[in-house]
């Protein structure tokens, strides 16, 4: 009998799941309005740095002519003055989406019903009772406390071609987000592990390209800024964000470093000394701040799910 392609066993899954605790109404709050700065809060820039640990693909939505025999027309990556980036809108997304599973926060986007999640966690609707991601990040029609700019891809990197598999994931998503007993299983993060090839060519920024970008941010908490260090992956135990295309695939694993940076304590001072110098962040102290809003079992669960592993081998096909 001929067998499809599809019909193969399914290789182990690419993903695993943060656990989602209930919320108490005291992890909600009014966020403080971009005006009311207090003495209390912190503002500023990080001037970060991104170093690709395997290929990163974030689709242009655009095919390419290669001028190659093997790969004539390929999935364009995303570029902007024809240099290619990392849109602050991805590099957004990955950061909030940790934020969301280690802290006390809402669940923005699933396809589940508010009564198939644990209580008190479907989107917040009131702008101004919000969870820390959304108060960060945004909500609705408040705009959020930080900032990402695009990445920019620096001088002498440039992108090349790999070829990823075909990957689809089975037809029936809908269980995999339960348990046995009905629950659901969390927010879901893919592995790094092996890159996996297949006969898809897409356009990828390769191993070892670094970008710059700056995230600014104001008023907020020192434990706050600490939960944003931690999400860039700059605590312990370590782990490495992932973004873009072709996750599955094993692309998109990123360590971000964060060479200087401006902090402004009191944000009065600040306007008066206009050109402060950018200094070393004191990546710790803040981190130890963070103690209070981070989730410890969710953070130990999420660095697991995002270590390195070399052993692992991402699927070239049906899982
Ligand atoms: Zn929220």
């Amino acid at each position: 009998m001929r067998r499809s392609y599809g019909r193969q066993p399914p290789l182990p899954k690419p993903y695993e799941f943060v656990k989602i605790d209930e919320m108490s109404d005291e992890h909600r709050c009014h966020p403080k309005g971009h005006e009311d700065y207090g003495i209390d809060k912190i503002s500023g820039e990080l001037k970060g740095e991104i170093t690709t640990l395997s290929p990163v693909h974030v689709a242009s939505g655009m095919m390419e002519l290669t001028g190659r025999r093997d790969f004539p027309l390929v999935k364009a990556h995303t570029s902007h003055n024809g240099r290619p980036i990392i849109p602050g809108s991805s590099l957004k997304g990955a950061i909030r989406s940790i934020v969301e599973a280690i802290s006390p926060s809402c669940v923005r986007i699933t396809r589940l019903r508010s009564n198939q999640l644990p209580n008190n966690t479907s989107a917040c609707k009131n702008k101004k009772s919000l969870c820390v991601s959304c108060r960060m990040f945004g909500a609705m029609d408040y705009l959020g406390q930080v900032r990402f700019s695009d990445a920019v891809l620096q001088q002498g990197y440039t992108t090349e071609i790999a070829a990823i598999p075909s990957l689809y994931s089975p037809r029936t998503r809908e269980g995999l987000y339960f348990d046995d007993s009905g629950n659901v299983k969390g927010r879901k993060f893919y592995q790094h592990g092996n890159l996996a090839e297949g006969n898809v060519p897409i356009e990828v920024c390769p191993v070892n390209a670094k970008f710059d970008f700056i995230l600014s941010f104001d008023n907020l908490t020192e434990g706050e800024l600490g939960l944003l260090l931690i999400a860039l992956g700059l605590g312990t135990p370590k782990f490495y964000p992932k973004l873009g295309g072709a996750k599955p695939a094993c692309c998109g694993t990123l360590e971000i470093t964060i060479p200087k940076s401006q902090i402004f304590e009191d944000i009065e001072r600040a306007y008066l000394q206009y050109d402060v110098e950018p200094t070393d962040i004191d990546i710790p102290k803040y981190i130890d701040a963070a103690q209070e809003i981070v989730l410890n079992d969710q953070l130990q669960q999420l660095a697991d799910i995002l270590k390195l592993d070399e052993q692992r081998q991402c699927p070239d096909r049906n899982y």
